[in-house]
């Protein structure tokens, strides 16, 4: 992946307002953390940074989410940095950070993988393992057994889908939907009874159900599947 160089941008020095410091000493701080290589410390800098930011400053909350991801790729926390990288690039999807996301993402949302078939699989793996965690009083597991059977039975899954040839000549919308449509049968230990039901995704305007090829109702010009509606890795979800 390639990075900016980690000069302060000169729109960001010209925005800020003199006397206000909304996270801006932790964002100087994050900067010169990354210079002395010490992303660890670059990251809480910055996140403190990002949560002193108000929402309304969209170009400079984007700008320390990008710096946020930056760090988070040098720790090689990868689902973490993409997730920030999502967030930043819906809050400027002219700037470097939708740029940077456009070559990183594959047609999930997910981190590009070597071939589209690793692609489809880590999404699917993604899907049931967070529904099945999903379903849970607490979203996690509770022995090395039971991540092993729940692992394996999605595993078992995911042959049973590949071979049976159906993802072939799909584009990534139906794909997506067979993916989330398809039947893992997970055995009932561990889960509440709560709802299982998917969350339906609405285009109130349209009054219509969203699919994943629709443009992104949050206006970045995304399709959904990649902007709001993208699949979220276990390690956002904190299931590993
Ligand atoms: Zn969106």
């Amino acid at each position: 992946m390639e990075l900016a160089s980690t000069r302060i941008p000169d729109y960001l020095i010209c925005m800020r307002k003199e006397g206000q410091d909304k996270g801006e000493a932790d964002f100087r701080d994050g900067l010169r953390f990354l210079k002395r290589h010490r992303p660890d410390l670059a990251v809480r800098s910055f996140r403190a940074s990002v949560a002193a930011c108000p929402a309304s400053c969209s170009a400079e909350l984007s700008a320390r989410l990008y710096w946020l991801t930056v760090a988070l790729f040098r720790l090689d926390q990868s689902d973490l940095a993409l997730k920030s990288l999502a967030s930043a690039q819906k809050l400027r999807p002219r700037g470097w950070a939708r740029d940077m996301y456009r070559r990183w993402i594959n047609d999930y949302g997910m981190p590009r993988r070597v071939t589209p078939e690793l692609d489809d699989f880590y999404a699917f793996y993604s899907i049931h393992i967070g529904a099945y965690l999903g379903r849970k009083e607490r979203p996690r597991f509770d022995s090395v057994n039971e991540k092993d059977a729940v692992m394996r039975i999605v595993l078992d899954s995911w042959l049973a889908l590949s071979r049976s040839g159906r993802l072939a000549c799909l584009g990534t919308g139906d794909k997506l939907r067979l993916l989330k449509d398809w039947r893992v049968p997970f055995p009932s230990f561990g889960l509440g009874a709560g709802d299982c039901s998917p969350i339906v995704q609405v285009d109130f305007r349209a009054q219509r159900k969203l699919n994943g090829d629709d443009r992104c109702n949050c206006g970045s010009g995304l399709p959904y599947r990649q902007c709001c509606g993208r699949t979220s890795s276990l390690r956002e979800l904190s299931c590993e």
